[in-house]
């Protein structure tokens, strides 16, 4: 057993309001610079949606960039990495401006400072950099928001078509049987990295004492292989440095004990942050793991009980700290994720082994059984509901499983039954008979 620790998040996609506050905030605390004008460490992406870059899941388009090695190791596909170190310009696999955006603002001093007229002054939309009017935007980070499933043409088509295609009746294209949530995104400060493989000039790297993964602004050569290797789409090219960036889970602040800008001004609360412990040996082989299924179960057995004491003393052994294995044994996150396994991973057939994990929605569940009149907060309602959930369980596999419904089911349930349990408690019932 070789003990690591990783600084981890849990996101309960129930309790997110869309709200962008944690957007805004990070951005004000990292990216409100000259370069970084398109750049959001952090986005709330609306699901079904395009996604920011636009169709960033659709991996094939980014074919050119990362391969597994019989290692379970990732790497630049054979062959292309010499092709492209000869040449800046070779990397095929780049998102364009036009998948993020071309960031605009508005001209708001004209509202204050526009003669007296019969028309209402207006703020146009302008170049963020600039300063040019523009006359039509034509996309942006939740250009879509609020469409939903509604949309025959465009959020994660491969997606959608694909469970339309399986589950036929489940997904309607129309307005009234629409559904969406939100989706917060940031970098997953993956366990096997490939933006740390990638790296040609050796910039991109993975800190041992907390897993967070950082681009050491003095080696990087702006090659911009990791902006290609990262299935997430999480490392941004700063076109005024020439440099690659990319969220630091805000190190500065964990390393005096803060939480990042996102979950601290997190307006529904559904951040939780904490360490995690691992076992260094198993990664690679859980990585290497051949069934994409098993990716899920395989990533969870390399998580290690903080309240063993054989895993205590091992990672006393290993050097870490009395006040990192207490953070780990009071950590939300081992518990959502292994206690609990009411956690997800985002892709994990992307096998880079991520470490923001998520909570899949049951709030849509709730509301259906209390709005047929029934109780919301009971088991028997909610495990009656689940199949008939307007989100199919189908769609959330294919974000969080690599399509396994029966672990989302198992999940869902969960939830359900820790529902009222949890109600139970409250009202000072009988909880065994939940
Ligand atoms: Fe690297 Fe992308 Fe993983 Fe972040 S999400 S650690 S940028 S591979
Ligand atoms: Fe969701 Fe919290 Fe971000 Fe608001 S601040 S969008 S609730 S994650």
């Amino acid at each position: 057993m070789r003990v690591m620790t990783q600084v981890a998040m849990v996101m309960n996609l129930d309790k997110c309001i869309g709200c962008h506050t944690c957007s805004v905030t990070c951005k004000q605390a990292w990216t409100n610079r000259q370069g970084t004008e398109y750049v959001w460490f952090n986005n709330v992406e609306t699901l079904p949606g395009q996604g920011y870059p636009r169709r960033w899941e659709d991996q094939e388009r980014w074919k050119g960039g990362w391969e597994r090695t019989r290692s379970g190791k990732l790497r630049l596909r054979s062959g292309s990495r010499l092709k492209r170190l000869g040449n800046l310009f070779a990397n095929p696999d780049l998102p364009e401006i036009s998948d993020y955006y071309q960031p605009w603002t508005y001209e708001y001093k004209n509202l204050t400072e526009a003669p007296a007229g019969d028309d209402l002054p207006t703020a146009r939309p302008v170049d963020t950099i600039t300063g040019a009017p523009i006359d039509k935007i034509e996309w942006g980070p939740n250009w879509d928001d609020n469409l939903g499933g509604a949309v025959e043409h465009g959020p994660r088509d491969p997606i959608v078509e694909k469970i339309r295609d399986e589950v036929g009746e489940k997904i309607r294209f129309e307005f009234e049987q629409s559904f969406m949530f939100y989706l917060p995104r940031l970098c997953e400060h993956c366990l096997n990295p490939a933006c740390v493989s990638s790296c040609p000039s050796g910039a991109m790297y993975k800190r041992s004492e907390d897993g967070i993964v950082l681009v050491d602004q003095d080696q990087c050569r702006g090659w911009r292989m990791c902006v290609s290797s990262c299935p997430y789409k999480k490392v941004y090219f700063n076109h005024s440095t020439g440099k690659a960036e990319k969220c630091t889970f805000c190190f500065p602040r964990i390393e005096v004990g803060m939480p990042t800008v996102c979950s601290e001004t997190c307006v529904g609360r559904m951040r939780y942050l904490g360490v995690m412990l691992y076992d260094a040996d198993k990664v690679a082989q859980a990585a290497a793991v051949e069934d994409e299924h098993d990716l899920y179960p395989s990533q969870l057995e390399c998580f290690l009980d903080p309240h063993d004491p054989s895993v205590q003393a091992a990672a006393r052994a290993a050097g870490i700290t009395e006040e990192w294995l207490e953070a780990a044994r009071r950590s939300p996150v081992y518990d959502l994720i292994a206690t609990y396994q009411v956690a997800l991973p985002l892709h994990p057939e992307y096998r880079t082994m991520p470490m923001v994990w998520y909570v899949p929605p049951l709030s849509p569940v709730v509301e259906a059984v209390a709005a047929s009149g029934h109780d919301g907060e009971d088991a028997g309602n909610l495990f009656g509901a689940i199949d008939a959930m307007r989100i199919p369980v189908e769609y959330l596999a294919e974000i969080l499983t690599a399509g396994d419904t029966d672990v989302v089911d198992a999940v869902l349930h969960r939830m359900a039954a820790m529902r009222a349990y949890m109600r139970r408690i409250n009202l000072g019932e009988d909880r065994d008979e939940t």
